[in-house]
């Protein structure tokens, strides 16, 4: 497996966001990926250099600085379940467990140097003894029949295939059974970084 993919998102054609992450797994669980302190990630940002959060046009995106980062703070360990329209993230900060991350985003596609998304701004929180909730309601409302982003009936669908992911924290079923609470790199991994050019 190579040392390093590329995971981005797209805002209609603009990267918003890529971000550097080490290949972990790759199989019938899905697309494991970890993302440590210190990797390479880009973001747009506002001209004061704040990353560009929620633009509610697609333009914004393409007239923003891509501008690159240092991942700082937690590490992340990354699944992408197999056809999924979400993502989820266990946090941890010096090998110590946060919690998970749903990040609802359209089933990934996938290239040669890495993986492409679309980020459907709601989230859900999820603590470490499973009690769950909505983050970013009023971006990912706001967001209802713009151009480039979703339709009702699509923003249905996002918050549907959210509970379905909430209800399996309720039961506490994987990927909230406890699976990787206790996950740890090889040691030997190098910190991924970005290529020089990540568009
Ligand atoms: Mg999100």
């Amino acid at each position: 497996m190579v040392d390093m993919l590329l995971r981005r998102y797209f805002r209609g054609p603009h990267v918003s966001w890529a971000q550097a992450v080490h290949p972990v797994a790759d199989d019938e669980r899905g697309l494991l990926v970890w993302l440590p302190a210190g990797a390479g990630f880009a973001c747009r940002t506002e001209p004061d250099g704040t990353p560009l959060r929620d633009a509610p046009a697609i333009e914004d995106y393409g007239a923003a600085p891509l501008r690159r980062r240092t991942w700082a703070d937690r590490d992340v360990l990354i699944l992408h379940p197999p056809a999924a329209a979400h993502s989820v993230w266990w946090f941890f900060r010096e090998g110590r467990f946060l919690g998970w991350y749903v990040n609802l985003e359209a089933v990934l596609a996938r290239h040669a140097g890495g993986i492409d998304v679309i980020d459907h701004h709601l989230d859900i929180v999820v603590d470490p003894d499973r009690t769950w909730r909505w983050k970013d309601e009023d971006t990912f409302a706001a967001c209802v029949d713009r151009p480039g982003f979703w339709t009702t009936a699509e923003s249905l669908a996002i918050r549907a295939e959210g509970s379905r992911v909430a209800a399996k924290a309720d039961r506490g079923e994987f990927p909230f059974d406890g699976t990787w609470q206790d996950f740890r790199p090889d040691p030997a991994w190098p910190v991924p970084n970005l290529p020089p050019n990540p568009l």
